[in-house]
């Protein structure tokens, strides 16, 4: 994105900023003593409870690209990714801080679409923006978000609780941001465009990219009722994001291929493309969905709550002993490894999404 020196700082446009966002999302409950407008802000804490903090950076050109979604779109996309970081743990999100660095070439009017699609996201949960930040940027839009939430003492759902023998959940289905993604950058068009132009299963995926959920209901009732023994979201990929909750709680696990939830649209993309939907699911990032280990002695249970929550869920493994590594199992029982795919987020300088490399 051009820089222009001649144009002024956006310093000057930043008090009109905070006084809209002040305005329009300034009303908080009786937790906030003070919210927009004081040096910091100042919330009660919550009896009972322990307080969860999660953040996020995204740039323009690496994290999101304006060709491919609006800045609504990025915005909402944004809250939803730390809100998904928040149901990983099983906590409730309160509050919200969000922080810019704004380039010449963003109107006043897009970045109020920005915060239109933070606060869609987090405006379901009761999440209260309490402060930010504002600067300029050089070049291109820089987005943080802060989110604050709180989660009953000694529930938090953690990365290192899983056991041998403990079951592998996951919710709703896999790989269909990644599908949206490929859609959305290799066509080169607009949401919009895209959206008028085409089949149910690029709708469906594209909008899965852009407009993912956050499950927040299922991971507090998990951390609730102490179901879980570990949880971690998906946002780098299945292969990736079971890594993390394997090496924390040194264990390995076997995942049943087979049983990997994949959504008819992803299956249709996956055919008119000709490639294998099993492998963008195992690959895919930015999906949101929880993976979370349960002691077999709770199936039931975990099974009938997510039921009633409305929300798909499939046991897609089991944690082994740490010797017996990551390894996948096929339909035929055939055994390999899990291969370690991580996910790129979009880059104009690659083509490519992935990076394969088979380091276990
Ligand atoms: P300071 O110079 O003390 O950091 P600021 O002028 O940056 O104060 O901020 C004034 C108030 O506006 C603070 O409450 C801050 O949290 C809020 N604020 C500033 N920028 C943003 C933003 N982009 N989004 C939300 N709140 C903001
Ligand atoms: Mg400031």
């Amino acid at each position: 994105m051009p820089h222009s020196s001649s144009r002024p700082p956006t310093t000057l446009h930043e008090f009109q900023l905070i006084e809209t966002l002040h305005r329009r999302y300034g009303q908080t409950g009786p937790n906030v003593v003070r919210g927009i407008g004081d040096d910091a802000a100042v919330v009660t804490p919550i009896k009972g409870h322990e307080t969860v903090l999660t953040t996020d950076l995204l740039a323009e050109g690496v994290h999101f690209d304006l060709k491919t979604a609006t800045f609504e779109d990025i915005g909402y996309k944004a809250a939803a990714a730390n809100l998904s970081d928040i149901a990983a743990m099983g906590a409730k999100p309160n509050y919200l801080l969000v922080s810019l660095a704004i380039s010449s070439s963003q109107t006043a009017s897009e970045i109020q679409q920005l915060y239109r699609g933070i606060m869609l996201a987090c405006r379901p949960y009761g999440v209260e923006l309490i402060g930010g930040d504002t600067s300029a940027s050089r070049q291109g839009l820089f987005l943080n978000i802060v989110l604050v939430g709180s989660v009953p003492i000694g529930c938090a759902l953690t990365r290192n609780g899983a056991h041998v023998g403990d079951l592998v959940y996951i919710t709703g289905t896999i790989g269909d941001s990644l599908a949206g993604l490929r859609l959305l950058s290799v066509r080169h068009e607009t949401k919009e465009a895209l959206l008028r132009s085409v089949k149910r299963f690029t709708l469906e995926l594209t909008r899965r990219h852009l407009r993912p959920t956050p499950r927040l209901e299922i991971g507090q009732a998990l951390s609730r009722r102490r179901l879980a023994t570990s949880a971690i979201d998906l946002s780098d990929g299945l292969s990736g994001d079971v890594r993390h909750i394997c090496e924390q709680s040194h264990v390995g696990v076997e995942i049943n291929v087979a049983a990997l939830p994949v959504s008819s649209a992803l299956r249709e993309y996956s055919d008119m493309n000709n490639v294998d939907a099993i492998d963008v699911a195992l690959q895919g990032g930015e999906d949101y969905e929880l993976l979370f280990t349960v002691a077999p002695r709770h199936r039931k249970k975990v099974e009938q709550l997510v039921r009633q929550i409305d929300c798909r869920l499939s046991c897609i493994g089991i944690i082994k002993p740490s010797s017996y590594g990551l390894r996948t199992k096929d339909q035929s029982g055939t055994l390999g490894r899990l291969p370690m795919l991580s996910y790129r987020h979009f880059s104009p300088t690659h083509n490519h999404y992935r990076e394969k490399s088979w380091s276990r």
